[in-house]
């Protein structure tokens, strides 16, 4: 038997290995009955991890129907939907089932919410095949249910706002919160976000000019990507480099800046964050794509006394402000709607 404090971590949910936490479990049990203090979601939508599809859909070759096969077997095999070459997950969206009677999470049966814990640790189960989904976005049609604990949070979705857009923002809305934390804890002033036309970076960029940061830059991949964020009006300067290659960002960037967020979509990015960083500073490693030991070896390699910051997908009050962004700042709408809507 788990105690209270255990079971509010989803502990009672992990079928192998025991004793971990579920983020790190190998299987859950994804049984719809719910305990009395957990809460059952009727799922709708599921928001794959960038990182995660992006990954998925190169190891597929693009066929959208093997990426779905692929999804399926996860999910099935693992009861969590959890890339186990990414180890990312992504959240869901869908109408509050069941509540128990000790549940603190003040949800009610019948709301729409966005669970904005990862899916990496929510007991899912899927039952329509994903027929509705043709595998090649990262939102998922779905139906199923999904279960929360006493310590996992949810947001009732937004009224004003396509819930596919709501969805899209809540999942990265941990980007901006972090970002704008860090301008404003270090005074940060010059700010580079590497991927910064994607919707994390564009969240970022706006955020950061919210807390007061001066000089923006944007780094982006193509002259496309250049244009669309040029035409946004959220950055100072934008710049075009591949965020893989270290030489060409440092370059791209010159003057290095008090604060680089990194959210590309692709592993690779952390040498060249570094070098974009000046000393001091610091880097916010928003990507999951991010490697730990190339980050934390390559500043050590170049000399470099940086700060460097897991990108918490949790902030309070993250999930308000990236929903207020994207309402009060047409240039993140341009570069949001398109990626959502595509
Ligand atoms: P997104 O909308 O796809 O944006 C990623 C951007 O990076 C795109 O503009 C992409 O360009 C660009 N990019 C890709 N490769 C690049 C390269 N080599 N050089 C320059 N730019 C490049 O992704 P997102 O939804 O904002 O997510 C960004 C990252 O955040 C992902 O790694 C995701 O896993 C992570 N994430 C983290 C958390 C957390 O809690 N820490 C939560 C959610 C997501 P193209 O579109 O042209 O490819």
């Amino acid at each position: 038997m788990h105690g209270a404090a255990e079971r509010a971590l989803g502990v009672h949910r992990v079928l192998e290995p025991p004793g971990v936490l579920p983020q790190a479990a190998l299987r859950l049990d994804t049984d719809p009955a719910i305990g009395p203090d957990e809460v059952r979601i009727a799922v709708q939508r599921l928001n794959l991890d960038a990182a995660s599809f992006r990954q998925l859909s190169e190891a597929c070759g693009g066929n959208g129907d093997a990426v779905r096969e692929a999804v399926l077997a996860i999910v099935a095999e693992r009861g969590k939907m959890q890339n186990p070459v990414t180890g990312s997950g992504g959240m869901l969206i869908g109408v509050v089932d069941a509540v128990g009677a000790e549940s603190p999470l003040g949800l009610a049966a019948g709301q729409r919410v966005a669970t904005l814990v990862s899916l990496t640790l929510t007991p899912l189960r899927i039952t329509d095949g994903l027929v509705r989904w043709d595998g090649r976005s990262e939102q998922v049609p779905a139906e199923g249910t999904a279960i929360l604990f006493a310590r996992s949070i949810a947001a009732v979705l937004p009224d004003d706002l396509p819930e596919p857009v709501a969805l899209a923002l809540l999942d990265v809305c941990g980007a901006p919160a972090a970002t704008a934390r860090v301008v404003e804890r270090s005074g940060a002033r010059s700010v580079v976000v590497l991927g910064a036309a994607g919707k994390s970076g564009c969240l970022s960029l706006a955020a950061a000019r919210a807390a007061g940061a001066s000089s923006l830059t944007g780094l982006v991949r193509d002259e496309a990507e250049a244009a669309a964020l040029t035409a946004a009006g959220l950055a100072d300067r934008v710049v075009v480099a591949d965020a893989t290659d270290p030489l060409a960002v440092a370059a791209a960037v010159g003057t290095p800046a008090d604060l680089t967020v990194v959210c590309v979509d692709v592993p690779g990015a952390e040498h060249g964050a570094v070098l974009a960083t000046a000393q001091g500073g610091t880097v916010v490693f928003f990507s999951m794509a991010t490697s730990f030991p190339a980050a934390a070896l390559g500043a050590e390699g170049m000399a470099a006394d940086v700060t460097m910051l897991v990108g918490n997908g949790y902030t309070p009050g993250h999930a308000a402000m990236a929903l207020d962004l994207y309402r009060t700042t047409p240039g993140v709408r341009a570069l949001v709607d398109p990626r959502v809507h595509a």
